[in-house]
């Protein structure tokens, strides 16, 4: 029905009216705009506080010459390198604007109506949103430990599963699966059944029992891995991620995929970012120190936290999060409320730059003491 707040909404298909849109961190210039200050500190978006490295910059600066021109449709050389990276063949590799562009190609290819996809509670937010808006059906499994519980997920796995979303490392929580129990539950999927891993933060992962699933593709016809350049390559605002599979299973999403997905600047950049493993030791180090610095500083106040192997913790403040949260963004430090993930009480802080962290710290200091 039309309403007098949304006159179009009754035109909308039912699963799309029903949709709730995905929440990004409030940018720093908006804040800073909003209370009239110049320098707020961002730590909501996990992305990469020591940005890209040289090589990526130099690469986009190169295509400023050329931005008449269309991007290599089939992104030949990104694949190319994507490819090498990893030992597979440029067949196997489907690009994306950002891996959430890979998420959603598979929801569109393998889902519909009548069709179900399986996660985790407390999962990536772009599961939902990506099952509901081609109009399937999401079966979400209690978390254990905050973590997933592959045995609750095998027990909503059915005929009309056609996909199973696991982030590892899951965002918001930062909690992880080993090698033996995923290899164990993928074993266990009907052949029906599409795996997505998602390793958006695989390069931060230092957990030894942690998986590179890329390798498992032969093994596992129907596994999709995705990856991100956003993160530990410090690309989040060109968008570019990919997915690697069985190439039968590329070449279907390939059909859906939008020609020119991924900018020219954005696969310059991403093939040299590859090379750059120097940039992602200095990223990787740097949030291993600060990890410990920021943690260290949550138990000093009197804080539980989620363990995490991402490049952000998630503390539990016992109390809803809503008042802390804007009382930091009055001191100008922008972190993430987690309560749309079933996690009312606790605030995801993404690791930044050591006096970022150190602010960040102040200001949670100076509002839980009231
Ligand atoms: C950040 C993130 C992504 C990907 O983000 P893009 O910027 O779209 O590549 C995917 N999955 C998880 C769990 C993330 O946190």
């Amino acid at each position: 029905m039309a309403t007098p707040d949304h006159p179009f909404l009754h035109l909308a298909a039912p699963h799309i009216a029903g949709l709730t849109p995905y929440v990004p961190g409030k940018p720093l210039s908006e804040l800073e705009r909003e209370l009239g200050i110049g320098a707020a500190v961002k730590l909501a978006s996990n992305e990469n506080p020591l940005g890209c490295g040289e090589a990526a910059q130099a690469a986009f600066r190169d295509c400023s010459a050329d931005l008449g021109l269309y991007p290599d449709g089939g992104a030949f050389a990104l694949r190319r390198a994507i490819a090498e990276h990893h030992g597979l063949d440029p067949a196997q590799v489907t690009v994306g604007n950002g891996s959430n562009d890979v998420l959603d190609l598979v929801a569109r290819t393998f889902l519909q109506p009548g069709v179900e996809s399986v996660f985790s509670e407390h999962a990536f937010a772009v599961y939902p949103i990506a099952t509901q808006a081609v109009g399937a059906t999401a079966r979400v499994a209690r978390a254990r430990d905050y973590g997933h519980d592959l045995d609750a997920m095998a027990a909503l796995v059915g005929e009309r599963t056609r996909v199973v979303w696991i982030a590892n490392p899951n965002n918001p929580t930062g909690t992880w699966l080993g090698a033996g129990p995923l290899r164990a539950f993928l074993q266990g999927l009907p052949p029906q059944v599409i795996a997505v891993v998602d390793e958006a933060y695989f390069e931060y992962v230092e957990a030894p029992d942690y998986p590179d699933t890329s390798r498992w593709l032969t093994d596992f016809p129907n596994l999709i891995v995705t990856r991100t350049f956003a993160k530990v390559h410090g690309l989040a605002a060109l968008r570019v991620g990919y997915g690697l599979s069985h190439p039968a299973v590329a070449e279907l999403m390939n059909r859906v995929r939008h020609p020119f997905n991924v900018n020219a600047p954005a696969q310059a950049a991403a093939a040299a970012a590859l090379g750059d493993r120097a940039h992602v030791r200095r990223s990787v180090d740097h949030n291993r120190a600060e990890m410990a610095r920021v943690t260290a500083g949550l138990a000093d106040l009197g804080l539980d936290y989620i363990p995490s192997v991402c490049n952000f913790v998630t503390a539990d403040l016992g109390r809803p999060v809503g008042p802390v949260d804007a009382a930091l963004l009055r001191r100008g430090v922008i972190c993430r409320p987690v309560a749309n993930y079933g996690l009312p009480n606790h605030l995801r802080i993404s690791i930044g730059l050591r006096h970022e962290n150190a602010r960040l710290l102040t200001a949670l200091a100076e509002v839980l003491r009231g």
